[in-house]
């Protein structure tokens, strides 16, 4: 088995070679077709997160071992599995649900996998799909991705079902008003393609930069800001000829954080996804006098995943970017995601 390894935070990834793992009990080994690269990767590869200040928080203290194989979108065909693996054959072509818990914990009994506190995240804490081989635990977290390609399935898995996580927590808003959506990278565009498929009244988009904006154009949005303008919450309110309920910010630094606090109405709702970086100050009092909601979302749980799947299954596949390279592209291809020289997503795939 060939894999791509981080061996040392910010250098780049080795190529390293070792026996090919034989799944037990449960397990499920798959050939890796497709692996989608994600901006998280970047944050495990250099292993800090910007927490506003100057300040750092390191993946090492969070559990984080080196040498790690990334990879958390991953597609494969099944080609072995333990003797009580149930419910897939050799040959089946599945999309791996990443953000796998510790199976006993009280949110992983809640079914909120992606939030345990021991987590077991592919491409993480255990081995990912930079790789020709990837072993999954069980083949509940294999899901059936129909008529889709694997280059489109792939990135559903972290992009498509953080966008759809962060979406279903407005409720039924998006249905009757217009959302704002801060930052077109991946999620932002995935975005775009869940509010069509959930015949949702559509989004403003603010981007800084005028390909992605056109980008979330294409993908169908209502309208799009430059985030660097002077007057975005000017230029968004005149555009919904209002205030706004809902807006959600897949950047996550300190001002976009404070641009979705200052275009919410009384009573709306800012769900923060980006792991950017940063940090906001906000007067107490505006918290329950704007009654404000302000909420994380970080990935999506297994059913919703399901969910997503099953709603792209009801609908075409909307628009979304996908470029594919061979798997020994991935340390140019993570350079280009770093410099923001990605539109939509690169998928790897084994050369
Ligand atoms: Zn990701
Ligand atoms: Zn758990």
């Amino acid at each position: 088995m060939k894999s791509y390894q981080v061996c040392e935070c910010g250098a780049p990834l080795q190529l390293r070679e070792q026996a090919t793992p034989k799944p037990a009990g449960t397990e499920v080994l798959l050939e890796v077709t497709a692996a989608g690269i994600c901006h998280s990767d970047i944050h495990f590869w250099e292993g800090v997160y910007d927490i506003g200040g100057g300040k750092v928080m390191r993946l090492a203290d969070r559990g984080l071992k080196l040498p790690l194989t990334l990879g958390h979108e991953n597609v494969g065909r099944v080609v072995a599995m333990g003797p009580e693996a149930q419910g897939v054959s050799v040959g089946d072509e599945r999309l791996v649900y990443p953000w796998i818990g510790c199976g006993t914990c009280m949110v992983c009994r809640r079914g909120d996998e992606q939030l345990c506190l021991a987590p077991q995240f592919v491409g993480a804490f255990r081995p990912g799909g930079f790789s020709d081989h990837l072993m999954v635990p069980h083949p509940q977290y294999l899901i059936d991705y129909g008529d889709l390609t694997p280059e489109q399935a792939a990135p559903l898995a972290c992009s498509g079902v953080t966008a759809y996580g962060a979406l279903k927590k407005f409720g039924n808003l998006p249905k009757t008003e217009p959302i704002v959506v801060i930052g077109a990278g991946g999620v932002g565009l995935m975005a775009l393609a869940i509010l069509r498929a959930m015949e949702a009244r559509g989004a403003i988009v603010v981007d800084i930069d005028a390909t992605k904006r056109a980008a979330a154009m294409q993908s169908g949005a209502l309208a799009v800001v430059d985030g660097r303008a002077g007057d975005v919450a000017a230029q968004i309110q005149a555009i919904v000829n209002d205030r706004i309920w809902g807006v959600v910010d897949f950047v996550g630094s300190g001002s976009t954080v404070k641009l979705g606090t200052d275009l919410l109405t009384k009573g709306g709702q800012l769900v923060v996804v980006g792991l950017f970086g940063g940090e906001i100050t906000i007067p107490t009092p505006y918290i329950p006098m704007r009654a404000m909601t302000i909420q994380g979302s970080y990935t999506g749980s297994l059913s919703e995943l399901n969910e997503l799947m099953a709603l792209l299954r009801a609908a075409p596949m909307p628009y979304m970017p996908v470029e594919r390279r061979p798997l020994d592209s991935v340390n140019k291809s993570l350079q280009d995601l770093k410099d923001g020289n990605v539109i939509g997503r690169v998928v790897l795939a084994p050369n």
